[in-house]
């Protein structure tokens, strides 16, 4: 990449974040509903930092949990953050007490009575959600937002389980999300359009980077990054091992690989999605099972010291593991694939291809309302670096008719996973790029 393509692609950047607070179809005169206190329901790691991200903006804000143990737990965990970072010399004693004294812990759920807002946090599990929503519905007061912070859940069984879905909208905060700039918004089918104004500008007020996503298994990052983790799966059963996979796309200039991404997260977490996607497997359909083997083995990445690598107690620095060969080479057996030696160059393609073409059925299906929206959310919340401009940007700068080309290749050559996108094929055909494709 050449100087000006990197400053091209950062000047993408900052106009795609530019583009986010614009939501087609709601004006920008739209009528805020007024926010001056939040509740957020679950103590734990997610409610904790987005209640940092609250008190850190002034926002007086309450946290419920079940009991006082987990309230307890949960306000170790947010001081405990804010000495270090006064112990880091980036925050006075002062502002970390004003910040602790806007922060109310309480086992009583009628404390969302009063909040303008609520962001529910509890366990991810629909029964719970439904039940935790049913009470919003019945106490918070009437025009308040109640937002969920689910990953993966629909927020229009949600928000069908209230009277009042206009007021439901997702939240799906990125963690540590004290820290993280990404908020995916999702706009639920009944979302009102005053209240996704109002939570672009809460988003605002916490310092958070907004992104409107529509209703989908995934959203648009979780989404994407499913492909990307399956064919970086391929490529190690095909010959590559982990540590090459993401020495590939850390040089190309991604902050982690796929791999050491997956051991931080949790290995378990994947194991689920895996489980979860295999009864929707169609048929002969290739897959990889190499998280299946990882998880039934105990491996569930650096939370129990061993997953894709292996790590020293107390560090978490990947160390490649010779244990996970024998994974690796039952998953090559199972697929039935050889091994050969694959180049860093078919590593990154076919890992960013993974990614452009579910981003292109994601704009076709209008999940995101620009392909900008895409890029926004792989810089801010994915790691991928602002130098290439996002996902979506990089596509339209190798040129759709290559990166179309190349993926019907990929179809033919590795498997029938790969469903070359129609709106990619279209785009690529009539000589157009991504950003200038609007849905109708
Ligand atoms: P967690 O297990 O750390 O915390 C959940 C908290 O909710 C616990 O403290 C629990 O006691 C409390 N809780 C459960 N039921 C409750 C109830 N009825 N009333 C009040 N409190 C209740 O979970 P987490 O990782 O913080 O995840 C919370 C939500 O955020 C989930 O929906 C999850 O999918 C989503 N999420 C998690 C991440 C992540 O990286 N952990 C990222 C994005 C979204």
């Amino acid at each position: 990449m050449t100087e000006a393509e990197k400053t091209a692609a950062l000047e993408h950047v900052k106009q795609a974040e530019g583009a986010v607070w614009t939501i087609p179809d709601v004006p920008a005169d739209t009528a805020l509903r007024p926010i001056a206190r939040a509740t957020i329901v679950g103590a734990g790691t997610m409610g904790g930092g987005i209640a940092m991200s609250f008190a850190n903006a002034g926002i007086p804000v309450k946290v419920v949990d079940l009991d006082q143990a987990a309230l307890d737990r949960g306000f170790g965990r947010i001081r405990g953050n804010y000495a270090n970072t006064v112990a880091k010399g980036k925050l006075t004693q002062e502002a970390m007490d004003q910040r602790m004294a806007l922060l109310t812990p309480t086992t009583d759920i009628a404390a969302v009575a009063d909040a303008d807002i609520v962001i529910e946090a509890v366990f991810e599990r629909m029964d719970i959600k439904l039940d935790m929503f049913r009470k919003l519905d019945r106490l918070c007061r009437p025009g308040a937002i109640l937002a969920t912070n689910t990953s993966m859940l629909d927020i229009n069984t949600i928000a069908a389980e209230t009277g009042r879905p206009q007021d439901v909208v997702g939240t799906h905060f990125f963690s540590p999300a004290n820290v993280m700039r990404l908020l995916e918004i999702v706009r639920g089918e009944k979302t009102a359009k005053d209240v996704l104004a109002t939570t672009l500008a809460v988003a605002k007020r916490i310092g958070k980077i907004p992104v409107v996503v529509g209703v989908c298994d995934g959203f648009v990052g979780n989404r994407m990054i499913e492909p990307y983790f399956r064919e970086a799966e391929f490529l190690v059963a095909e010959g590559a091992s982990p540590a090459e996979v993401d020495k590939a796309l850390t040089e190309f200039g991604l902050a982690m690989g796929p791999f050491a991404m997956s051991d931080m997260a949790g290995v378990d977490v994947r194991w689920d999605v895996a489980k979860r996607r295999a009864a929707l497997r169609k048929p002969g359909e290739r897959y990889s099972w190499l998280v299946g083997h990882l998880g039934e083995a105990g491996r569930f990445g650096q939370k129990s010291g061993a997953g894709f690598y292996r790590y020293e107690k107390g560090s978490r620095a990947p160390i490649p593991d010779p244990a996970v060969d024998a994974f690796i080479a039952a998953e090559a057996e199972r697929q039935g694939v050889k091994r050969r030696a694959v180049s860093a160059e078919e590593i990154v393609n076919r890992c960013m291809y993974a990614l452009v073409n579910e981003g292109a059925d994601i704009l076709e299906e209008g999940i995101a309302a620009r392909s900008s929206d895409i890029d926004v959310i792989y810089v801010a919340g994915y790691g991928f670096p602002a130098s290439q401009g996002g996902p979506m940007y990089w596509a339209d700068r190798v040129g759709l008719e290559k990166v179309n080309a190349d993926i019907q290749k990929l179809a033919h050559d590795f498997g029938n996973h790969w469903k070359p996108s129609p709106l990619l094929a279209r785009l690529a055909a009539e000589g157009r790029s991504f950003a200038d494709f609007r849905r109708e």
